[in-house]
């Protein structure tokens, strides 16, 4: 389908255009995601999309599903009811670095502990965009930011080794570059069952790449060609060589228990009276 019947399909016209900058990514990742949806033929009514706040946390009122645009860092809770309460619907989370690892980073963890059936997609901008700039948990170290005007100190996290440290059971990670590759990592998140985390690098050139002299938005998507290598590719190449590149693709994929199916194996015995 072409991208403007997708967006007369799965976007609300009365809420575009969009408030996204020019050259923003954000619209890149939300394009993956739709177009992931109806590669895999889901009925409009049996996905859910629940945000937090934040740039890319607006996508979930653009898009025409079933959707909340909830609270700061708070996708992940009510998703988690979204998800027990209606187990059929496919439920997913849209997030920004800060949203996700900063103030929603304690019901990330606990979300892929529990290994519920969620997709989080993950807009990796390295900053807080829409509140000004500052620094998140994923922005670089030694990058500026309006919070660090002489640069941060802090380390940052790597999602994979998060994600893959507290239990997800789908690991992905693609660039607003690599855009077919990330319509098709969130597809298999999406089907997978369980937790699944999809990192989508993307690029803010507005309050990042402008701070950090990162250039246009192109130079920035440039960057994330330059950078990105297949996982496989990126075994290959000797340590020095990974020290500037990131690995792309699939990253981690296993089955456990999902959350949802135990939780209704404990109903199950609750209404038969049994302990
Ligand atoms: Fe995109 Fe950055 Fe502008 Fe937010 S501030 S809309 S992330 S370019």
């Amino acid at each position: 389908m072409e991208m403007e019947q997708l967006i007369d399909k799965y976007f609300r016209a009365g809420r575009l255009p969009h408030i996204w900058c020019p050259g923003c990514g954000n619209g890149i990742v939300t394009g993956a995601l739709v177009k992931a949806i109806d590669k895999l033929s889901l009925a409009k009514d049996d996905v859910a999309v629940v945000s937090g706040i934040g740039c890319s946390s607006r996508a979930s009122g653009y898009l025409d599903f079933n959707t909340v645009h909830s609270a700061h860092g708070r996708g992940l809770p009510v998703a988690t009811g979204v998800k027990l309460a209606e187990p059929r619907l496919k439920v997913i989370v849209v997030s920004g670095d800060g949203d996700a690892t900063a103030i929603g980073g304690n019901h990330f963890i606990h979300a892929a502990r529990r290994n519920i059936d969620l997709t989080v997609i993950l807009y990796n901008n390295n900053i807080y965009g829409m509140t000004g700039g500052q620094y998140s948990p994923l922005t670089p170290t030694n990058s500026k930011a309006t919070t660090a005007p002489y640069g941060t100190v802090d380390r940052p996290f790597d999602v994979y080794d998060l994600a893959r440290g507290t239990g997800a059971t789908f690991i992905a990670r693609a660039t607003t570059y690599h855009t077919q590759l990330l319509t098709d990592v969130i597809a298999q998140g999406i089907e997978h069952v369980g937790f699944s985390v999809i990192e989508a690098i993307t690029a803010c050139p507005i309050s990042f790449g402008r701070q950090n002299k990162k250039g246009s938005a192109p130079n920035m998507m440039k960057w994330q060609k330059d950078h990105g290598v297949m996982l496989a590719a990126y075994e290959k190449l000797t340590a020095e060589e990974q020290t500037d590149k990131f690995p792309i693709g699939v990253l981690y994929k296993a089955q456990a228990p999902e959350y949802t199916a135990e939780y209704d194996k404990v109903i199950a015995k609750a209404q038969k009276g049994a302990k």
